[in-house]
């Protein structure tokens, strides 16, 4: 904690945060130290050991056949879960239930419902059915549609996903049940994030059992994906935030010129976590525990004010809705310590961003990482299958996991030196790539150990977990036993990204398995038919491997000699969304329709139009109501000490200089402002195509203009008469 102070404001608040917590506003202290882990980790939730308790056992049996194995609900056993759930509920303080999904705003929303239903005798008693745990139907109309729901029929409906649990928002005077749901139009088409996630992980599944039976793996019902995503995020004082309309409009800053002491002396990473700073990460990873979120990891990242939070990873599907619940806990848990969480991809211009690792991988219900290397001949054989698949996928769908990936925000990111260039390229360490370039090219291994294939490949070397090469410059890293995924956005939902993920899998996975299934038809060992399999797409597909420095000019160059795709910004991926090979991919595999496609285009424009239209707004006002009114403050003031010197006939070249410069900069501020003007104005008739590009193309131009002339003034305004708090102070006080 600073003690920190300034004449110029009354920061009297920031900063000052006492130890007893949030500004000594919380009711219970949440110490993480004495908590009997056992006790609380899901207590507010509806979890599986709770449902074993509280559920007879037939109702019990018949929901674990849903949840495993996919079975369709039955309408009596959802009055029974039902019952159980809303004791449950009230016992710990709710009073209301809601169906929780994810629009596709990309975060998620609720509509709360009391239990209360009023009875014959003029009283009221507490119900929830089975229909209500099933099936809700939200207003849909303010939410993005791309289309697909027409005014007419404005209704959609929410309908459970009993895979995963119901969990319990508290407020200060009672709690919510929550309980996840898809999201979806009267006529079935999905509205949200989680239907394709969901319809995507069954496409995964299906295929990769398919592959698993040529390899004769047994006992495995189901192979779901795995995901644990590290979340970066900032933290400011509340104070600051207070005083920054850019932040509080656009969660970014607009305007501040980059502080004399950045990063560059890179002593925040992993350096030690201030005071307060840690009660706060030590109550969200209590409420996320209560949650049954399995936080593990927390640390300062490299950026000043910046840190990281990361969970085990988990199904696939559970590990999106625990990542909403992640970002929304870490949202609220900041005011009770007088602190701000930002999670937009660039909130300080010059200062890293913020992203989201999407660590990914394949898993069979009994237990088998599809990633991970083994130490026999056969596991080693279903690893290299599953590995070649991914990099055919990479490969062959660049575009959609740009896509995934790109909005206004990240587009301050990507490719801007600290994160992952907009070019999709995968790494692999040298290791594993040396064994795929000898696969490819037929050659015996150094060892010449007689080893898997028949072919000289030998049993992989054990790969360490963290291999001392870790590339960070690469979007697409092999880690170990998972593929990590580093160009997601922190701001993201990380629901699309891994049913792209998923998708492209599964096509790859099952073209693969056809391939080795034809040869095996007509004679080809197994060991045989995969080594021409991996041969062959290795071949096609090996252009995505790169692992050298995935920020350097020369892989820019490199990468268009291969004939990457080089997807700049936003639009020029998004462009790329419902081409014929996408739709073919997504319908195929029942994820999501052309229509659905084509909304998600629409959605993303608008999203992209609509942000960088608050943004040039507020970029504006800011620069006329704030800015220029402190640089003409200053102005006027040595205005006045100017004539007083040349009235006492001395030397007045110096203030001379500095009248000028604040005079040409206000002048240029004035014009820049109005050139912002000019170019953000309605356009009416546009389609959203043309007025998102109109936006990156002519407001976004004018725009930065009028922050260079800031930053400038911000570097000669006199402290005292800048109003704006600056990077200084809201990066560096704790
Ligand atoms: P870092 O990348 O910061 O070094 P780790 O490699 O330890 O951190 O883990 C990053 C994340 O990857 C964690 O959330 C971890 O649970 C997750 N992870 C580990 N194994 C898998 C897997 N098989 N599938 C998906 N995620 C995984
Ligand atoms: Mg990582």
């Amino acid at each position: 904690m600073s003690s920190y102070s300034f004449q110029r404001y009354d920061v009297s608040a920031a900063g000052k945060w006492q130890a007893n917590g949030s500004n000594g506003s919380t009711s219970k202290p949440r110490s993480g130290a004495a908590v009997d882990i056992n006790e609380i980790f899901g207590s507010q939730t509806f979890s599986l050991e709770m449902m074993r308790e509280r559920l007879p056992k037939n109702v019990h049996q018949s929901l674990l056949a849903t949840i495993d194995l996919g079975q369709p609900i039955d309408s009596a056993v959802a009055d029974v879960v039902a019952i159980a759930m809303k004791e449950w509920a009230i016992e710990h303080g709710a009073t209301h239930f809601s169906h929780w999904f994810q629009p596709l705003t990309g975060s998620t929303a609720e509509k709360h419902d009391s239990f209360v239903t009023p009875n014959r005798g003029g009283g009221a008693i507490y119900n929830f059915s089975g229909k209500d745990l099933i099936q809700g139907e939200p207003d849909a109309s303010s939410f993005p549609s791309g289309g697909l729901r027409a005014t007419f029929e404005a209704r959609g409906y929410t309908a459970w996903d009993p895979t995963s649990p119901v969990f319990l928002v508290e407020n200060p005077n009672g709690a919510t049940l929550c309980i996840p749901t898809a999201f979806a139009s009267w006529t079935g088409e999905a509205l949200d994030h989680k239907t394709p996630l969901l319809r995507s992980i069954e496409a995964l599944n299906t295929q990769a059992r398919r592959a698993l039976e040529i390899f004769k793996i047994k006992d495995v019902n189901k192979v779901y994906s795995t995901v644990g995503a590290e979340q970066e995020y900032f933290l400011i004082d509340q104070e600051f935030f207070l005083r920054r309309p850019d932040l509080m409009a656009c969660g970014r800053t607009l305007f501040g010129a980059k502080p004399p002491r950045g990063q560059e002396l890179d002593d925040h990473y992993f350096g030690s976590i201030p005071d307060r700073v840690l009660a706060y990460m030590t109550e969200v990873e209590f409420e996320l525990y209560r949650l049954g979120v399995p936080v593990k990891t927390r640390h300062n990242e490299v950026a000043p004010g910046q840190y990281e939070v990361a969970p085990i990873f988990e199904h696939g599907n559970i590990a999106a809705d625990h990542q909403h619940q992640l970002m929304q806990t870490l949202r609220n848990t900041a005011g009770k310590y007088g602190l701000v969480c930002l999670m937009h991809e660039k909130p300080f211009a010059g200062v890293n961003g913020s992203g989201k690792h999407n660590n990914w991988s394949m898993c069979t219900d009994s237990g088998i990482n599809l990633l991970e290397p083994g130490d026999t001949p056969h596991a080693n054989m279903l690893f290299l299958f599953f590995c070649t698949a991914v990099i055919k996928a990479v490969d062959k769908h660049q575009d959609l996991l740009r896509v995934s990936v790109a909005s206004a925000g990240n587009d301050h990111r990507l490719g801007a030196n600290e994160a992952p260039p907009a070019i999709l390229s995968i790494f692999l360490g040298d290791e594993l790539a040396d064994i795929f370039d000898r696969i490819s090219k037929d050659q015996q291994t150094s060892s010449g150990e007689s080893g898997l294939l028949g072919l000289g490949t030998p049993v992989l070397p054990p790969l360490p977990l963290h291999s001392g090469d870790r590339n960070r410059t690469s979007p697409f890293a092999f880690t170990g036993n998972k593929f990590e995924f580093r160009a997601v956005g922190s701001d993201q939902t990380i629901s699309f990204v891994n049913a792209v993920l998923n998708t492209i899998a599964a096509e790859a996975i099952s073209e693969m398995a056809d391939q080795i299934s034809e040869s095996i038809a007509g004679g080809s060992s197994l060991e045989d038919a995969l080594h021409t399999a991996i041969k062959e797409t290795i071949k096609e597909h090996g252009r995505i491997i790169f692992n050298g420095d995935g920020y350097s000019d020369e892989w820019t160059a490199e990468a268009e000699r291969r004939g990457l795709l080089n997807l700049r910004t936003a639009l020029d991926a998004f462009e790329t969304l419902s081409s014929d090979k996408n739709k073919a991919l997504f319908s195929r595999f029942h994820v999501l329709n052309e229509r659905e496609l084509q909304a998600r285009e629409e959605i993303a424009l608008d999203q992209y139009y609509k942000t960088i239209c608050i943004e040039a707004d507020s970029t504006g006002s800011i620069a006329r109501r704030i800015v220029l009114p402190s640089a003409i403050r200053y102005l006027n003031d040595v205005a006045g000490a100017l004539d007083g010197i040349q009235r006492q006939n001395l030397a007045a070249d110096g203030l001379a200089a500095v009248m000028q410069d604040l005079s040409d900069l206000s002048n240029d501020l004035r014009k820049a402002c109005d050139a912002l003007k000019s170019v953000n104005f309605q356009h009416e008739g546009a389609s959203v195509r043309e007025k998102a590009y109109h936006m990156r193309d002519k407001v976004i131009p004018a725009m930065t203009r009028v922050r260079e002339v800031s930053d400038e003034l911000e570097r000669i305004v006199a402290a005292e008469y800048w109003q704006l708090p600056t990077y200084q102070e809201m990066l560096f006080i704790k």
